[in-house]
């Protein structure tokens, strides 16, 4: 079982960025050249509250995703707590706003004839009405990622009860850099023991030259395709990291087996207690693969809701890459019939 599709190709992405349609120091177009040299594919332009559609940047080699950012902020803390979200078109060409109202753009008024709405709606910041936004831009044909919850300011209370998330970002390039803790996978964590079937998104949030090439995503796409790419985002055919890169996963008999770039760890995290760890941190050099028998982990979960595990690839940085997690369920065909227990 292909746990990362075994794609000829994987396509590197910056899926978190500003220009100077809004507080970005970049244009569309140099932020493309920035990315392309450095060996990036796909970027999605996530301005703040406002939806632009870039195709005409798309070529042989680059993808331009149809996306924005929205912020529903606190009034009443004094630091201001936020909610920050993106929202990625399915259709190219598909900029119609959910819960828009003109205040949004705050100075940017004269940008308000670039929005396309239905009607407009002002957000309040509580769960309730940040779910009532997440199912419109579902219902609109986005898909809907939870941003930077440490620059945020927001702790459990404010992101378990959301539903119908796509993903969540586990390690956000801007904020790394201005010393936040955006690099935070208990946030993930949570949102899966709660039974949210969400994936992990690494993205440089990009405003200006010094936030480049901090942390992304790796799609395995069948194509540079519009529709093909956001198929495989939508089905979390991708991986989230800060440096190391995973070239397979793959389940068979029980057992996972990783190939990756030189890494000083790998380990297999699940819902529990129960970790699969390399020990190359101590006592050898690198690695480039690990097979863990997990067949352990699939029997002693067999009453479990939400069991799951996931992949952590880390190297001699600190950096790591990060699957998504896969539930008990989605693998099952890959673990052979009950084992004897005393086997
Ligand atoms: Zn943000
Ligand atoms: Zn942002």
């Amino acid at each position: 079982m292909y746990l990362l599709p075994n794609t000829e190709k994987q396509y590197k992405a910056n899926l978190h960025t500003h220009s100077t349609i809004s507080d970005g120091k970049l244009t569309v177009e140099e932020l493309k050249e920035k990315y392309k040299a450095q060996g990036y594919q796909i970027m999605a332009f996530t301005d703040h509250e406002i939806c632009v559609d870039h195709q005409d940047l798309c070529d042989d080699n680059f993808l331009a995703i149809t996306a924005y950012e929205i912020a529903t902020t606190d009034m009443n803390d004094p630091e201001r707590r936020t909610y920050h979200m993106n929202l990625f078109s399915k259709d190219p060409h598909n900029t119609k706003q959910v819960f828009f109202h003109p205040t949004h753009l705050g100075k940017r008024q004269h940008q308000l004839e670039l929005v396309v709405c239905d009607e407009h709606r002002t957000r309040e910041y509580s769960t309730e009405c940040m779910n009532e936004v997440i199912a419109a831009a579902n219902e609109a044909g986005f898909l809907v990622c939870y941003n930077h919850p440490s620059w945020s300011l927001q702790n459990y209370s404010d992101y378990i009860g959301l539903k119908g998330l796509w993903g969540v970002e586990v390690a956000n390039g801007i904020c790394l850099r201005k010393g936040y803790e955006d690099f935070q996978p208990h946030v993930f964590d949570d949102l899966l023991k709660a039974g949210n079937r969400i994936f992990p998104v690494g993205a440089d949030d990009i405003h200006s030259e010094e936030h480049a090439f901090i942390a992304f995503v790796m799609i395995a796409s069948p194509s540079l395709g519009y529709s093909d790419v956001m198929k495989a985002l939508e089905e979390g055919d991708f991986y989230a990291s800060t440096g190391p890169e995973i070239h397979s996963l793959t389940l068979e008999e029980g057992i996972l087996s990783i190939r990756c770039s030189d890494a000083v760890q790998v380990r297999v995290c699940t819902q529990g207690r129960r970790r699969y760890v390399t020990d190359c941190l101590v006592n050898e050099g690198p690695v480039t693969s690990a097979d863990f028998d997990i067949k352990r982990w699939y029997r002693d979960t067999a009453d479990r809701e939400n069991a799951f595990f996931r992949v952590v690839v880390t190297d001699d940085h600190g950096h790591a890459a990060y699957t998504r997690a896969f539930f008990r369920d989605e693998v099952a065909e890959a673990f052979p019939f009950e084992e004897p227990e005393n086997k």
